[in-house]
């Protein structure tokens, strides 16, 4: 595989898109923030880039396998996003 997943917990919001994608691998620990069991079966490139673009809050990112890591997904911080919700 040539991504692996970057997840932000401070950054996820709970709305559980990455969970009802690939459960068994993204899972809601016991504060209901998406984690990754690492027992998991990580989902293949194409469905990883996709839950990674689905992501509502950014929390959840695609980074290539490579010496450079790219993010693929746009990521808004956190004071961006409550801006965006805001207005
Ligand atoms: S899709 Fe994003 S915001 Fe939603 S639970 Fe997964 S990581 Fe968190």
């Amino acid at each position: 595989m040539a991504y692996k997943v970057s997840l932000d917990s401070d950054e996820c919001m709970s709305a559980g898109r990455c969970i009802a994608s690939a459960p068994g691998f993204f899972v809601f620990d016991d504060d209901e923030i998406a984690t990754i069991d690492p027992s998991g079966t990580q989902p293949d490139d194409a469905e990883l880039l996709k839950i990674a673009r689905t992501c509502p809050s950014g929390a959840d990112q695609a980074v290539r396998r490579r010496p450079r890591s790219r993010h693929l997904t746009p990521h808004l911080s956190s004071r961006r996003r409550r801006r965006a919700l805001s207005s």
